[in-house]
């Protein structure tokens, strides 16, 4: 709160009404990483917070997750660990499908990626309905992970999750706590 470079990383923020579809809010972080300084302190911030919580792997999902998730694990000594869409990852892997408003998705993590007893953090863009991150969790929660935490840079009005942290509306915290 206060923060000031948090006004400049919302409104590098594109929003698209109706896009895909009528009536969505498409928040467009694209025009965010067009912008080096507001697309550094995004990862700083997350950085900032995440340096000496002993974690030892970033699960970043598919696909806007990818775009932030490596440069936080570079800098936090962590490594980088892809949770894909089905049929991406070439190795053994564990799935976990999860609801959408039409249908169903699934992530996928490779095997022997994440050890029992590692400390996760998992990033993705945008929280929601929080269906994507719980995926998430339960496939860490699977293999015998910790999730100390999920971060998200953007999270919508509607959320009503309580663990996720991330950068919203100018200011940084724990989503509707
Ligand atoms: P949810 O599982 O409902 O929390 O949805 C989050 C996932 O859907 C994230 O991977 C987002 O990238 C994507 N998403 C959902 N709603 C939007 C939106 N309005 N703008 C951009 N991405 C969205």
């Amino acid at each position: 709160r206060g923060d000031p470079r948090l006004q400049a990383i919302s409104e590098a923020i594109r929003v698209v009404p109706h896009f895909p579809k009528p009536g969505i809010m498409f928040q467009d972080i694209t025009t965010l990483l067009l912008d080096h300084k507001a697309f550094k302190d995004t990862v700083d911030i997350f950085v900032d917070r995440y340096r000496d919580m002993d974690i030892s792997v970033v699960a970043g999902v598919e696909a806007r997750g990818f775009m932030f998730g490596p440069s936080i694990a570079l800098a936090i000594g962590a490594k980088f660990v892809p949770l894909r869409k089905p049929r991406k990852l070439p190795g053994e892997v564990i799935s976990e499908s999860y609801v959408l408003e039409y249908g169903t998705d699934c992530l996928e993590m490779h095997v022997g990626a994440v050890q029992p007893g590692e400390r996760a953090l998992v990033i993705d863009d945008l929280v929601a309905t929080g269906g994507t991150l719980s995926a998430a969790i339960r496939l860490l929660e699977r293999v015998g992970a910790e999730v100390v935490e999920c971060a998200c840079v953007i999270g919508l009005p509607e959320n009503k999750l309580h663990s996720v942290w991330g950068i919203h509306r100018g200011r940084t915290g724990y989503d509707r706590t």
